[in-house]
């Protein structure tokens, strides 16, 4: 393994990459991860020194923070290689701000942006062979950040690590889904930490979702807490409706997540003429608007699949199916190919939204 150092980050190399041994044409979400990772520790007070090193296995004490009180909060976003062989990454400091918003409420340090940021670009630029070229191919980037301290006294850990890990990722279309309008579960409640990305939010999901999927339905859309009426996430995805040709999202709260893919495809749709409202929409509006005829789209928004078309939902034990709508004539495809479009550069980015490597 070589040693080297660049901006005050210690880089150890693998001596030999496992690139050779993954097969990119079928890679299961998540499964396969780059050569490197990115490892820096909180102690007394202070970041060190920002380490790149093979990917590994990690080893800590049973009594771990991490374990027994979950702090722990991550990130997810893409890197993208265009026809010229140069590697972009997508509002990464959007991410790096959230990621400190997360960690803010978690009782968890600011990280700074140098560490993020750059630490983030020298990892993908040392695997950036791990970012394929051509539709749908990119590598999902998860930076995270856990309690490291030892003992089981409930209270904040006074270490962190925090951690950044690489996995190479092809978005296929994966069909439309059947969603389940949520009537008694929560992900997220006032004054909770619905707007985090702290890991706790998932393992809270999980049952939920199970429960929706032995009913047949393949996501939960969660409501507001206290009367179960206002739709506000599919999943863990922003959500989009389609009453008319105007296109609705819920406005960002202490409940939903501020996410990236949802404030760019509203900058998307408003450049290209779309009548966008955000505003708080209640499943009765849904409804009404399905019994008219003009609830034309619903999907979800996030970083892993950018768009996803919903079919149909279920409310009170009763189904609604959306209509047939062209490809040419929906908002969701339109605003999911611009959106590509500029994260692999195949569409001039007017926004400023794209970083190269
Ligand atoms: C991550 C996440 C999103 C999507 O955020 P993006 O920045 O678009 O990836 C939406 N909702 C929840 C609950 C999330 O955790």
């Amino acid at each position: 393994m070589s040693l080297e150092s660049n901006n005050g980050i210690s880089i150890q190399k693998v001596e030999t990459s496992k690139i050779a041994s993954v097969d990119f044409e079928n890679l299961k979400f998540g499964s396969v991860f780059t050569d490197h990772m990115l490892v820096c520790h909180y102690k007394d007070g202070k970041w060190g020194q920002v380490e790149i090193k093979p990917y590994g296995p990690m080893s800590f004490a049973p009594s771990t923070n991490v374990f027994h009180y979950g702090q722990a909060i991550f990130e997810g976003m893409k890197a993208y290689k265009d026809a010229n062989e140069d590697v972009w990454l997508f509002r990464p400091r959007e991410n790096w701000a959230r990621f400190n918003k997360s960690a803010e409420r978690m009782a968890m340090p600011h990280i700074d942006e140098e560490r993020f940021v750059d630490g983030l670009k020298a990892l993908i630029n040392l695997d950036r062979d791990w970012v394929k070229q051509g539709e749908g191919n990119a590598l999902y980037i998860r930076p995270f950040m856990i309690g490291t301290h030892e003992g089981v006294v409930a209270g904040p850990s006074s270490e962190f690590m925090f951690c950044i890990i690489c996995s190479p990722a092809r978005t296929y279309y994966s069909g439309k889904v059947k969603v389940q309008i949520a009537e008694h579960y929560s992900r997220a409640a006032n004054g909770g930490v619905g707007y985090t990305k702290c890991s706790g939010n998932y393992a809270g999901q999980f049952y939920p979702t199970k429960l929706a999927q032995e009913a047949g339905y393949q996501q939960v859309i969660w409501t507001d807490d206290a009367t179960h009426t206002k739709l506000e996430e599919a999943g863990t995805m922003n959500v989009f409706f389609r009453i008319g040709d105007t296109l609705i999202t819920a406005p960002t709260s202490e409940r939903i997540l501020d996410g990236v893919t949802r404030k760019s495809l509203l900058d998307i749709a408003k450049s290209k003429g779309i009548n966008v409202e955000v505003k708080s929409i209640v499943v009765q509006d849904l409804i009404d608007a399905h019994a008219k005829g003009e609830l034309k789209e619903i999907f979800g928004a996030g970083t892993a699949v950018t768009v996803g078309q919903i079919e149909g939902f279920a409310f009170q034990e009763k189904y609604y199916q959306l209509p047939e709508v062209s490809d040419d004539n929906s908002f969701a495809i339109q605003l999911k190919t611009g959106l590509q479009g500029i994260q692999q550069k195949k569409i001039e980015d007017t926004f400023g939204w794209t970083e190269k490597i």
